[in-house]
């Protein structure tokens, strides 16, 4: 645990949150302080809080993290804060490995961020990019690598990726990586880095491998472990808890969404940072709602003012940071939805506490990109409570919920209001029209006039699933390059790649392209079946969907692949020629 001191911000509304530090505290220099606050993060995760300071002073730690928590941001600062300045060599001073290269991409991406004022050089480097262009840059100098195992070695027994020089080695998402069949790998990769250099290990799920490989590489590390404390009996709120698996490029359009459906009498959607706040409250207005932004950067009296027209009933969405929202107490609250899911199960807890008052039921809704699953699962644990995963509204629920309010408001109407004054007009177009249709274009024209919007701009939103983590599975060499040609029991769908040995695709390059692109684990893949010009890759049925989708939209090792579902093992046509 840090001792950052209590850094009260007098012009926020009374903290809850005893443990509230700044980046600042954190002893972060100003660069990166600069790059935060670009960025609009307001404040460390619990996370960044923890890790930062022991990391900055050089130690080891094994963290126990998944995604979503902010343990990119965790690791990179120090990261960048320790790189020196004079580098003789342009050799990487920090190699990090991940297992799959969208994650490669995504952590790059994050030192980017992060590093824009520094000048940081990263590269990440993966399986089916072509490997020209990561030697040209490793040639001409870089600061970090970012990699996936398998390529890392590669660059290594060519001589193109030198560890002589690395400081600081990464293992991100340890427990993916073993599960992808990397461990030898890693151990290798290990073996060429100094002995002396600072090793941090994160991962979301600590088996006795992970154990294994933390007391074989880490020297004295600080743990940290989030998530662990016990419910609280009694404590829980009347609030129902579901979530929507979304990608991220769809979430804007999801929140609409889901908003539509419920029709929150006044709501709260939590983000991540002011320039999100930002950006989804315009978003919102163009949807029609009328939404509210409070963050941390408005001053005192503008947030009064937003808050006055929340509670007024003129604005019924509120677009909010967590530091911005702290204290802040709206009875008419129906809703709360987490734009993310929390970086921490406590910040769940502490905002859904706003729903569900006084015997009222509330509603918390939490929009999870695939690969934030585990968090949502860790938050269960923690609370007790079960989280429903519900299906994103289709076009045809969303016109059907409309329907349903215009018929709440013709009923409404029917039984309140004076109709005399429109009698005439049904009198003397009844003449002409029948009853029926009359009412008909007069429901018509309330539809479109309380709910307008076309909803043939609408496109769908692609549904993604996570399936549970398989108990028992095949270890990593069992699911080799090997003929399993059936599929293993019921269940499961086998799903042909049109590239095979010949393009050099190895199980590892199936596993990566597909837990890249899906909200799937790599435990979840069964047997890979690798042929000269083909594969074939064993998936749960119900996820089949999802695995082509995602892969028909990605390269591996360069190339696009024709992908589908096997004809052998799902329609009953053999006329599919094996090469
Ligand atoms: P990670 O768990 O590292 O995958 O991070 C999840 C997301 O949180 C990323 O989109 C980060 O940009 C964002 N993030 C990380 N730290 C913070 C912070 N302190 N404040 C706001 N957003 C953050």
């Amino acid at each position: 645990m840090s001792s950052a001191p209590v850094r009260p911000d007098p012009s926020a509304e009374p903290s809850t949150d005893d443990e509230a530090t700044a980046f600042v505290d954190l002893g972060l220099r100003d660069e990166l302080l600069a790059a935060l606050a670009a960025l609009g993060y307001e404040e460390p995760t619990p996370i960044q809080r923890e890790a930062i300071p022991p990391l900055l002073a050089g130690r080891d730690l094994l963290g126990q993290a998944a995604t979503g928590t902010g343990k990119t941001a965790a690791f990179a600062l120090p990261l960048l804060q320790r790189m020196s300045v004079d580098r003789p060599t342009g050799d990487p001073v920090a190699l990090v490995l991940v297992p799959t290269r969208e994650l490669a991409v995504q952590v790059s991406e994050a030192f980017h961020r992060y590093g824009k004022e520094l000048g940081t050089r990263v590269l990440p480097i993966y399986g089916g990019q072509p490997i020209g262009r990561q030697l040209r840059a490793l040639d001409s100098g870089v600061d970090v690598v970012v990699a996936t195992p398998g390529r890392a070695l590669d660059h290594i027994a060519r001589g193109t990726l030198r560890l002589g020089d690395v400081g600081t080695v990464v293992l991100d998402e340890a427990d993916e990586m073993l599960d992808m069949g990397f461990a030898e790998d890693i151990e290798a990769i290990l073996e060429h880095a100094p002995e002396q250099r600072q090793t941090v290990l994160f991962s979301a799920t600590m088996p006795a491998r992970i154990d294994g490989m933390a007391r074989a590489h880490l020297t004295d590390p600080i743990r940290i472990l989030i998530a662990r404390e016990q419910p609280v009996a009694g404590e829980a709120p009347r609030v129902r808890q579901s979530a929507y698996l979304v990608a991220r490029a769809h979430k804007p359009a999801a929140l609409g969404r889901v908003l539509d459906i419920e029709s929150p009498t006044a709501a709260i959607v939590f983000c991540r940072s002011r320039e999100e706040v930002d950006r989804l409250t315009e978003t919102m207005n163009g949807r029609g709602y009328r939404a509210e932004a409070l963050h941390g950067g408005m001053s005192q009296e503008q947030r009064d003012r937003v808050m006055g027209r929340l509670r007024a009933g003129t604005a019924d969405l509120l677009m909010a940071t967590d530091v911005a929202a702290r204290g802040l107490d709206v009875e008419q609250l129906s809703h709360v939805v987490n734009y993310d899911v929390p970086s921490a199960p406590e910040s769940y807890v502490h905002r859904i506490g706003r729903v569900g008052r006084a015997g009222r039921e509330g509603v918390a809704i939490t929009l999870a990109e695939p690969r934030a699953h585990r968090m949502l699962k860790t938050i269960e644990r923690v609370t007790g409570q079960r989280i429903t995963i519900d299906k994103i509204p289709t076009v045809a629920d969303l016109r059907n919920r409309r329907l349903e309010l215009t018929q709440a408001a013709l009923r409404e109407s029917l039984l309140e209001d004076d109709l005399e004054p429109f009698r005439v007009i049904v009198e003397s177009l009844s003449d002409e029209f029948d009853l029926m249709e009359v009412a008909l274009a007069a429901v018509r024209l309330a539809h479109e006039a309380t709910l307008p919007g076309a909803l043939d701009e609408e496109e769908e939103i692609p549904q993604v699933s996570v399936r549970p983590s398989r108990t028992s599975r095949p270890g990593p060499e069992g699911r080799g390059d090997r003929r399993s040609g059936r599929p293993r029991g019921t269940g499961t769908t086998q799903v042909f790649v049109g590239l095979g040995r010949r393009a050099g695709v190895r199980p590892q390059d199936l596993v990566g392209a597909i837990t890249g692109e899906t909200g799937m684990n790599g435990r979840d893949i069964g047997s890979i079946e690798i042929a000269d010009r083909f594969s074939l890759v064993e998936v749960p049925a119900g996820l089949a969907d999802e695995v082509i989708t995602g892969l028909r939209g990605s390269t591996i090792k360069g190339r696009r692949a024709t992908v589908r579902r096997d004809r052998d093992t799902d329609g009953g046509d053999r006329r599919r020629q094996r090469h």
